[in-house]
């Protein structure tokens, strides 16, 4: 059978991984992004590359993307020149995309509206596990349609997960980033306090490796951070957008997040601090600002 045309829109970190491997699995793919930057390496490895999102999903059969935020989705798929304008009946959209479940809603309406199949499914993992098709992917809509690019999914990622109708699979990346964002500031507290306690980095991050608290986070973060590697593989200014989603998501399911929100003063403070570019773990030199301890370097 003929392998199903993808329409690629946003080679950011997370994008320029998952379409190098739809390349290599031998997908015809046709890619855009908003700046030509990234568009060269990929039109060199067979890839069409589009003026527009319009031009770009004009004929595909699968259209994916995966953009910084909010706005970024509402520009490129609601926007002039934007994926609405040229969906077709029978397309089935993806947006990977950290967002908040409410604009999946929106999406979904719209495509429909268009004939179109929407999925929201979101990610785990990050440059690294994009580049090597290991990501975690929660997929909310149709199930047929999650049926239907189940192929597609299996070669970006480790395991996909069908959450339910739409939303549910941006609803469970919130779930999850909260998760990961009170890893990396207990990590941080942690380290800053083994240090003014006198004890050696590398041997705190030996024994988070083994106990029955141990967490590939730690391990990854707690490794880049001796090296005092904040080089971005998710950017802070991203984790800052996922602790308002959560924040704004919580307060509408009148759900408590007492340590999310104390969380976020963590990361806003980092960000004021000029490390929104820098990785998500940047947050933890917030924390040694507060401790006047640099763990590590
Ligand atoms: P990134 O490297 O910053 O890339 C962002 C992409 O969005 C770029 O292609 C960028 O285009 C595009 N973009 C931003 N604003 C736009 C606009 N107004 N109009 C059109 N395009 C726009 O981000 P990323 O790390 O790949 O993350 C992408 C999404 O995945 C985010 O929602 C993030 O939270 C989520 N995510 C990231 C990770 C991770 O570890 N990195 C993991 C899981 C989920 P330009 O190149 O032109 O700027």
């Amino acid at each position: 059978m003929e392998q199903p045309r993808i329409a690629y829109l946003g080679l950011g970190i997370m994008g320029r991984g998952m379409v190098g491997n739809l390349i290599a699995a031998g997908y015809p793919v046709t890619v855009w992004n908003r700046t030509a930057g990234p568009v060269a390496e990929f039109a060199a490895r067979g890839a069409t590359v589009a003026a527009s999102p319009r031009e770009a999903v004009a004929d595909a059969d699968v259209i994916m993307y995966c953009l910084s935020n909010d706005a970024a989705v509402e520009a490129v798929v609601f926007g002039g020149d934007g994926v609405l304008a040229g969906v077709r009946p029978g397309q089935v959209a993806l947006d990977m995309s950290t967002v908040y479940p409410s604009l999946s809603e929106r999406e979904a309406a719209a495509y429909r509206a268009a004939g179109a199949e929407f999925l929201d499914a979101p990610v785990f993992g990050s440059k690294g596990e994009a580049a090597a098709g290991g990501l975690w992917i929660v997929v909310g809509g149709e199930r047929e349609a999650f049926e239907r690019v189940r192929p597609i999914l299996e070669v970006l990622s480790e395991t996909t997960h069908y959450m339910g109708g739409t939303g549910k699979g941006t609803a469970m990346k919130l779930v999850g980033n909260l998760v990961v964002a009170a890893q990396l500031e207990a990590l941080g507290e942690a380290m800053v306090l083994a240090s003014k306690a006198g004890l050696d980095p590398n041997d705190v991050l030996g024994v988070l490796h083994v106990t029955d608290f141990r967490s590939p986070i730690f391990d990854g973060v707690g490794a880049s951070l001796l090296r005092r590697d904040f080089s971005p593989a998710f950017a802070l200014k991203h984790m800052y957008k996922d602790a308002n989603l959560i924040a704004r998501f919580a307060e509408e399911l009148v759900s408590p997040a007492p340590a999310a929100a104390v969380i976020r003063e963590v990361i806003k403070g980092a960000v004021n601090h000029g490390w929104g570019e820098e990785n998500a773990s940047a947050m933890i030199k917030m924390l040694e600002v507060w401790g006047k301890r640099s763990v590590g370097g």
